[in-house]
């Protein structure tokens, strides 16, 4: 009894089982600098050339740039000398640090910090709250303060944020047309990847990156060129200070942070503070309705469940939300990438 299920059920089996050796072989290859030892070199390298210039064993070497081949991470020419290796179009692309589309910190912020909670999802799942004191032994009262449980870790979380919006900031922040709304604050606005995104797409726009003090700092003295005039910075915590009026407010992957209660505390303030016509831009990753996927959007709701009070929500959620808090006129747009977008209206 040979079908085509039986054939295809063990290979799905083995892939996810072997999920996290491939993560950690991408993660392991990066953090070396295997791709932009690659990246800089004339031509092809061989293990043993890749294996001193980086400073590791041959042995380890040899087995992790072989298995980047086989996960087309790497290419491999047989010469009469042995096997040399090279970049893919997708290594240069994403896992080069010099590439603007760099992927390089979100994945080093998997692999050093997001990897390390995983470890306790199972408590995670049992206990339905984040992992903190299991994790690092440190209280998850407030969530920010314990995901910047120090200076290095805020930075790696402002760094690992900040470069998916080079690949998808063009379409969330395209995805409606926001040309009418000329002072826009970016709640949680971090590092400034979107902001950056939204003032070379509308030129007329301003945009103020609103978050807490010490992020705003690290903003301005790392990811924003002083000369950039139209982005500015406002400190604070948008659940005790006020929230300045604007046309705009963008929240993006910020919602997802928090449980309904918090969620409505924000929206309702925003609400209150938005210009009369103005409107409020989530930008989240949405799950389907029907709870088929996506599976990222699956998955992040379990990042979220260890590492913050949020989870990911549906089109349906979302608009309840904004509804509640007065928004009108609630459009969604799906961009087919990571993240899409919600507008709603005053
Ligand atoms: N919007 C950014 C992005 O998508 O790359 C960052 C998203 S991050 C998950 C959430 C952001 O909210 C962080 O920058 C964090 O510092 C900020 N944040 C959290 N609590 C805050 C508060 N009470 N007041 C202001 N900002 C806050």
């Amino acid at each position: 009894m040979s079908s085509t299920q039986d054939l295809d059920y063990p290979q799905i089996l083995f892939q996810y089982n072997n999920g996290f050796l491939v993560s950690k072989i991408m993660f392991t290859a990066c953090e070396l600098g295997v791709f932009d030892l690659l990246l800089e070199s004339e031509g092809p390298l061989s293990s043993d050339a890749i294996a001193e210039r980086l400073g590791t064993s041959a042995s380890g070497m040899e087995r992790l740039l072989d298995a980047c081949v086989g996960l087309k991470l790497l290419g491999v020419e047989m010469k009469s000398e042995g096997a040399f290796y090279r970049n893919t179009e997708l290594s240069n692309l994403y896992l080069t640090k010099s590439s603007p589309k760099s992927q390089y910190h979100n994945l080093m912020y998997y692999s050093k910090t997001i990897y390390l909670c995983w470890h306790y999802l199972t408590d995670a799942v049992r206990d339905g709250k984040n992992q903190y004191e299991r994790a690092f032994g440190i209280s998850s009262e407030d969530i920010f303060g314990a995901l910047y449980r120090s200076e290095e870790e805020m930075i790696k979380f402002m760094y690992g944020l900040n470069a998916i919006w080079s690949i998808c900031g063009r379409d969330v922040i395209a995805a409606f047309d926001l040309s009418a709304f000329t002072v826009i604050y970016d709640l949680g606005g971090c590092a400034g990847g979107l902001a950056q995104e939204c003032i070379s797409l509308y030129p007329n726009s301003t945009v103020t990156i609103y978050d807490l003090p010490k992020v705003v700092q690290v903003a301005k003295e790392r990811f924003v060129p002083p000369e950039e005039r139209r982005i500015t910075f406002h400190e604070g915590d948008f659940f005790k200070d006020p929230i300045p009026e604007a046309d705009l407010y963008i929240l993006a992957r910020t919602l997802h942070d928090w449980a309904e209660d918090k969620c409505m505390q924000l929206l309702a303030k925003i609400h209150k503070a938005c210009k009369p016509g103005g409107g409020v831009l989530l930008v989240e990753t949405l799950l389907n309705e029907d709870k088929t996927g996506p599976s990222e959007a699956q998955l992040f709701s379990l990042v979220m469940l260890v590492q913050t009070e949020g989870k990911e929500r549906t089109p349906s959620e979302y608009s309840k939300l904004l509804t509640a808090a007065g928004f009108r006129e609630i459009q969604v747009k799906k961009t087919g990438k990571l993240y899409d977008a919600i507008l709603g209206r005053k």
